[in-house]
């Protein structure tokens, strides 16, 4: 396949991938997403909307984040040299923002009013609430009561940032109730308010919006360790949950002899339930809008995911990278808890960085490669930073005393 242009084929008028991706979506919001496609494929060549978004990433985000080589934790590995694309130092700590600031920009310049979501962990509906008070836009964001109750500092974070959350209280009250709270709210008002999905999956045009949005972490970071080394790394990798920190760091690499890893939790092992390693385990299907490869149940329906990242347990992936991996460009490999766990440790002791647990997989999984490879260069996406993490991990794991002597 020639890379030099996948930019522009891919996806194609339909929001297709290849076979996955496309937009299957209840006759009444047909035109709401036309209407945002239309509007996108206008404003993204509008000098406009891209210098206004460079000054944002610039003055808000403090873009560019830095390029850092982990050379204790290489050294100890031996002779393979580990970089970090640190997105972690993005405002508000995670890569999230890269689309949720596109997402409200483009909220902004169609005129509407309000943008709302669904959130899990709370991680997504942080990240829009903060580009809803950039932008002096209304904020909706829909939270199952039981994951309202697990993680009240994002629900406080969003209120404090003005946003209005609305707890969903009925079925099982978490991520999937609240898909579809937001869901209906948005076939009420469509008119006035932008649904923002909150990684590279649903209905085109979001997959196509979101890996444009954080395609600019691929290319500053292919920039920066060009210009630190004179070459390109031999290994780029990234978490994949939704896949959208890793196909940002992707797609400016594809047309490189550089060879690409997308790292998938396996959670406590291989059993349904105990992981969300949807590439390694699924198959395709349609779920969320979507056609892509999925973990299914045996009834076909979204199987139960797990992973001690709870940014990663998604029980499907975006289509570009099931279309990325079906043309034999982009591999898929996964990292267990307790392998992610050691990574969080060890980049925190060794390199003074406290991963996210979802990029702790990421660094696991360079880790491991490192010591087989001995020689040559990872580049890893690490996506976020582990503040949010910190008491889940001394409830579960300790301090981390043990690893004195890495
Ligand atoms: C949400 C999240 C992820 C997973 O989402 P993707 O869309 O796959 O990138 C990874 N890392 C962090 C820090 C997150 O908050």
């Amino acid at each position: 396949m020639d890379f030099s242009t996948y930019l522009k084929n891919y996806p194609n008028a339909e929001g297709r991938f290849g076979k996955f991706g496309g937009a299957y979506l209840p006759e009444k919001l047909i035109p709401a997403f036309e209407e945002i496609t239309q509007a996108y494929l206008t404003i993204c060549h509008s000098s406009q909307f891209v210098n206004e978004l460079r000054r944002i990433r610039r003055e808000f985000q403090g873009r560019p984040t830095p390029v850092y080589h982990c050379e204790r934790i290489s050294r100890k590995l031996g002779n393979c040299q580990i970089y970090l694309k640190r997105e972690d130092l993005n405002h508000t700590g995670a890569h999230k923002l890269n689309h949720c600031m596109g997402e409200g920009l483009l909220a902004k310049f169609m005129g509407k009013k309000r943008i709302i979501a669904e959130t899990g962990a709370g991680q997504h509906g942080v990240a829009l609430a903060t580009a809803a008070a950039f932008f002096g836009l209304e904020c909706t964001i829909y939270m199952g009561e039981v994951d309202i109750a697990k993680q009240a500092p994002n629900v406080a974070r969003m209120k404090i940032l003005g946003a209005n959350v609305v707890p969903v209280t009925h079925g099982l009250k978490t991520l999937k109730e609240a898909v579809d709270a937001a869901f209906e709210d948005y076939l009420e008002n469509y008119k006035e308010t932008i649904y923002c999905i909150g990684s590279a999956v649903g209905p085109h045009p979001f997959p196509l919006m979101v890996r444009d949005f954080q395609t600019i972490v691929g290319i500053e970071a292919r920039e920066q360790f060009k210009d630190m080394m004179g070459f390109l790394p031999d290994v780029v990798t990234a978490c994949v949950g939704g896949g959208s920190n890793s196909i940002g760091m992707f797609v400016p690499f594809l047309n490189d002899p550089v060879e690409i890893v997308g790292v998938e939790p396996l959670g406590r092992g291989e059993k349904m339930g105990d992981h969300a390693a949807s590439m390694t385990y699924g198959s395709e299907g349609v779920m969320h809008g979507f056609d892509s490869i999925m973990l299914k149940d045996e009834n076909g329906d979204p199987a139960p995911v797990y992973s001690v990242a709870s940014g990663l347990d998604y029980p499907s992936v975006g289509p570009e990278h099931a279309f990325l991996r079906e043309a034999g460009r982009v591999k898929y490999d996964s990292v267990t808890d307790e392998e992610a766990i050691d990574a969080f440790f060890k980049l925190s002791r060794y390199e003074g960085i406290i991963p996210a647990l979802e990029s702790a997989h990421a660094v696991a999984y360079a880790m491991r490669r490192a010591k087989e490879m001995k020689t040559g260069s990872i580049l890893v996406n690490l996506s976020g930073r582990g503040d949010k993490d910190l008491d889940y991990v001394i409830e579960h794991y300790g301090l981390g005393e043990e690893y004195k002597d890495f």
